[in-house]
């Protein structure tokens, strides 16, 4: 037998998933972003790792695509130069170009899984500034009308990046630099070209990249407010479930012993008849009520009364299974149990143990009529195995008659209940 009763089937809420909205620091930070203008939320600290953490997985897929993409055209080029270029062209275009798969793959591989932010991000703007070179050397290495085609297919490359890869800002920003370093120090060694137009062209790249760094920027912005309000919410969600389980505790628990209160035990009843009808399970019921109990309080206090039911509460508990049975407090100094699956043999010689432990624990009750000490009658009554057409309430009539036998013979006694019969079966007699 174990030590604790089954008090309470703690519904399951979303307070027991590990929520992080609910760390009071995140909430707080939440609350102070959610107040700025969105152009001012910056992310730190904790709330930036828990936003990494939830984009990394889209974040990475999409670089992983991107790159595969980079790989798949890198070929492409690779074999159309071939067919289409005349050779001497074409083969000062294969070292360049021929390098593009490989490190578009390697940078896939590596975000394949999380690493530390400082090294993913390196090898990514290590991997974009390679892929961006090779672009451009294509077209330097074969030189005339190529030279400046591939400069601007290098731009437009690093364009694509810039817009749909969701990584922090300064690695936009440094991606963005070095595409735009390396135009112009390609074009100012551009033979074709004068230094004028060299820098001319690369001022007017340089606010279209711009424009894009600062679309990348706002998106990553709306998406930083947007996660912010996801936190927001769940920890409101969180918050009213914990209410919620609060107030549900509250209104099926009595206060004075924890024990779930006669509200609850008819919900409990319910389920337990519910499942032994479909089982054709025996349930077995106790009706305990303590012995004068009112000169208890008439003689020792209120205060008194109060530990004494506190602690036939606790002796109770202490005498049935904790994953399957039911104490309740039932009324003022009436205790009710369920026994699901026990007959009538098993029922008493629990009621039995329970009137032996209360009466063992020895607290004073001096003016008793029974006995010095506090003592307990139970009344016992039985669902048979057949599942008789009985209901709980008629269940409960029957504990209740057999507790009101148990008083009339003496008290201090468990009484089965017996149907119609005159000699109604005394198990304990004091
Ligand atoms: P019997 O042996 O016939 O059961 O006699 P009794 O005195 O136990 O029964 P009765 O119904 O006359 O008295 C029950 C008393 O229980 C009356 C009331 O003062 C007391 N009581 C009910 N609830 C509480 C409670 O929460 N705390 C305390 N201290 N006493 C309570
Ligand atoms: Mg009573
Ligand atoms: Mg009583």
């Amino acid at each position: 037998m174990e030590n604790q009763t089954k008090q309470i089937r703690k519904p399951s809420t979303l307070s027991d998933r590990a929520a992080p909205a609910e760390d009071p620091a995140v909430t707080a930070e939440v609350e102070r972003l959610l107040t700025l203008r969105t152009r001012d939320i910056r992310f730190r600290g904790e709330i930036n790792r828990l936003y990494q953490a939830r984009i990394w997985p889209q974040t990475a897929k999409i670089i992983r695509a991107w790159m595969i993409w980079v790989a798949i055209l890198g070929v492409i080029t690779l074999a159309l130069n071939m067919l289409l270029l005349p050779p001497a062209v074409s083969l000062s275009m294969i070292m360049p170009n021929a390098v593009i798969p490989p490190i578009a793959i390697a940078v896939a591989l590596v975000w394949q899984r999380p690493r530390p932010p400082w090294l993913q991000g390196s090898l990514l703007i290590a991997g974009m500034f390679l892929i961006l070179l090779a672009v451009a050397l294509v077209g330097v290495r074969a030189g005339g009308e190529f030279y400046e085609r591939s400069l601007n297919i290098m731009l437009f490359v690093a364009i694509t990046a810039i817009i749909i890869f969701g990584i922090p800002l300064a690695w936009t920003v440094t991606i963005a630099a070095l595409a735009l370093s390396l135009y112009l120090f390609l074009q100012l060694a551009n033979p074709a070209l004068e230094l004028g137009s060299a820098v001319a062209a690369t001022l007017f790249f340089a606010t279209g990249i711009f424009a894009t760094v600062v679309a990348r920027r706002n998106m990553t912005l709306l998406a930083q407010k947007t996660f912010l309000f996801g936190l927001r919410d769940r920890r409101r969600v969180t918050e009213l479930a914990d209410v919620n389980d609060r107030l549900e505790r509250l209104a099926r628990l009595d206060p004075l012993t924890g024990l779930a209160n006669r509200r609850w035990m008819e919900e409990s009843l319910s389920h337990v008849w519910g499942d032994g009808h479909r089982r054709r399970d025996r349930i077995a019921m106790l009706m305990c009520d303590i012995d004068e109990f009112k000169k208890l309080n008439d003689h020792l206090g209120h205060a008194e009364g109060d530990r004494c039911l506190v602690e036939v509460a606790r002796i109770i508990q202490q005498n049935v299974r904790s994953n399957a049975d039911h104490v309740a407090r039932y009324g003022g100094e009436e205790f009710l149990v369920l026994l699901p699956g026990m007959s009538e043999e098993e029922a008493l010689f629990v009621a039995e143990r329970i009137r032996e432990s209360v009466e063992a624990a020895g607290f004073p009750n001096p003016t008793s009529r029974v006995s010095r000490f506090i003592t307990l009658s139970i009344g016992v009554a039985v669902l048979g195995p057949a599942g008789e057409a009985l209901s709980p309430e008629q269940l409960q009539r029957n504990a209740d008659a057999a507790l009101y036998v148990a008083k009339q013979s003496g008290r201090n006694r468990v009484v089965a209940y017996r149907p119609a019969s005159p000699d109604l079966r005394t198990a304990h007699t004091a």
